[in-house]
C-alpha cells in the first residue's frame, strides 16, 4: 500500500448559477486521488474543468458536498485553512505590492504564529538562498521580474513547511521563453525540499515532464491516473489519449503520428497516400497525408527527411502502436 499522504475519497462539490433559482452544475463529480509522500503530482484537464475547485477544496477554501480530503490519515474537512498543513501558490500569486520579498514571505509566519524567532529568521534566511532571491529581500514585488515573483510566492508558501504544496497553473503567468527554465526550477526545489508538490494545469508537457504520477480531469471527473508514461502509452479513454498529445482517428483506432511510417516503397499493410502538407517543427516535421479513401493522417517525421507537396508515398504502423477504445467517454 503505497504512503499516502494526501487522499481525496469521491470529493463532489456543485455549484448553483445565478442565485438561488439557478441551475445546479457539478464542478467536481466523486473525485477521487492518492498521493505518495514526496512525489511530484498533477492534474491535468482543459480550462474549466474543476483543478481550481479541487484545490481550493484542499485548502480549506470551499467546502465539499460529499466526500473527504483526509492528510496523514486524518480527515481535514472541518479544520480551517490555517489549521490544515497544506499551503497554495495561487495563479496570480497574489503578492502583497506594498511587503517587500522578505515582508511577504515572513508574512504566513506571522500570521500562524509558529515557528520561534530564531528559527523562522532561519527558515527564511534559507529559502532565499534557495530561490535565489538573496540580496533582493528589500525589494518590492513591482520591482521583480516574473520569475522572481514566482519564486517570492513559492518561499511564501514553503516557509510553513506544508505537508503538501498546492500550485494552480504556476507556470501561466510567465512568458513561454521563461516558463521552461523555470520548469526545471520546480522540479529540482521539489526534489530537494522532499515536500509533496500537487500542481493543477492545462499544458500537457508540464505535466509529462514533471510529474511522478498525473491525474486526467475531464467536466469534473477523473478520467485517468498513473505515471506520465502509462497514461501517454496506454490512454484509457480517447479524451486522455487526445489530450496527452496528436493522435489519428482511423475506424475506432488511435495512431500516435510518431508511430505512423512514411515510405517511397509499398510494404505489406501499407496504405496508398498523397503528401497534403508539410509542418516544419524544428527537431521533428508533421507531414499531413491524404490515404486513399479521403482521410487525413498525421505522420511526425525526422528531420533531414525531405516529403513534397503532392507526392504519392505509402503510410503503414505496427498494430501494436493502433490504441482502440471499447467506449467513449462522456
Ligand atoms: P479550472 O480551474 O479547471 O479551470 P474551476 O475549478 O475554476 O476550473 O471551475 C470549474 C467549474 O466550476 C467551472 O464551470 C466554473 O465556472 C465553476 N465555478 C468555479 N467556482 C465557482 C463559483 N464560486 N460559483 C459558481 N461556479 C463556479
Ligand atoms: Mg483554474
Amino acid at each position: 500500500m503505497m504512503n499516502a499522504v494526501l487522499e481525496l475519497r469521491a470529493v463532489t462539490k456543485t455549484f448553483t448559477d445565478g442565485g438561488a433559482r439557478g441551475t445546479r452544475h457539478a464542478a467536481v463529480s466523486g473525485v477521487s486521488l492518492a498521493l505518495a509522500r514526496g512525489s511530484f503530482f498533477s492534474l491535468l484537464g482543459p480550462s474549466g474543468c474543476g483543478k481550481t475547485t479541487t484545490l481550493r477544496m484542499i485548502a480549506g477554501f470551499e467546502t465539499p458536498d460529499s466526500g473527504e480530503i483526509v492528510l496523514n490519515g486524518n480527515c481535514i474537512d472541518a479544520l480551517a485553512p490555517y489549521q490544515r498543513s497544506v499551503n497554495t501558490v495561487f495563479q496570480n500569486y497574489a503578492l502583497f505590492p506594498h511587503l517587500t520579498v522578505r515582508g511577504n514571505i515572513e508574512f504566513g509566519l506571522k500570521q500562524r504564529g509558529k515557528p520561534s524567532a530564531g528559527d523562522a529568521a532561519e527558515r527564511v534566511a534559507r529559502l532565499l538562498v534557495q530561490l535565489q532571491l538573496d540580496g533582493k529581500e528589500s525589494r518590492r514585488p513591482g520591482e521583480l521580474s516574473g520569475g522572481e515573483r514566482q519564486r517570492v510566492a513559492l518561499a511564501r508558501a514553503l516557509v510553513l513547511e506544508p505537508e503538501v504544496l498546492l500550485l494552480d497553473e504556476p507556470l501561466s503567468a510567465l512568458d513561454p521563453r521563461l516558463r521552461k527554465q523555470v520548469r526545471a526550477e520546480l522540479k529540482d526545489l521539489q526534489r530537494r525540499t522532499g515536500i509533496t508538490f500537487l500542481m493543477v494545469t492545462h499544458d500537457q508537457e508540464e505535466a509529462l515532464s514533471l510529474s511522478d504520477s498525473m491525474a486526467v480531469m475531464n467536466r469534473g471527473r477523473i478520467e485517468q491516473t498513473g505515471t506520465p508514461e502509462d497514461l501517454y502509452r496506454r490512454p484509457a479513454t480517447k479524451f486522455v489519449a487526445s489530450f496527452l498529445g496528436a493522435m489519428n482517428w482511423l475506424d475506432g483506432v488511435g495512431v500516435r503520428p510518431e508511430a505512423v511510417r512514411l515510405s517511397r516503397v509499398e510494404s505489406a499493410h501499407s496504405l496508398r497516400a498523397s503528401v497534403a502538407n508539410i509542418v516544419f517543427l524544428g527537431a521533428a516535421s508533421h507531414v499531413d497525408v491524404r490515404v486513399e479513401g479521403g482521410e487525413v493522417l498525421t505522420v511526425q517525421t525526422a528531420p533531414g527527411e525531405l516529403w513534397n507537396a503532392g507526392e504519392a508515398v505509402f503510410v503503414s504502423w505496427d498494430s501494436s502502436d493502433e490504441h482502440r477504445f471499447v467506449s467513449e467517454c462522456v
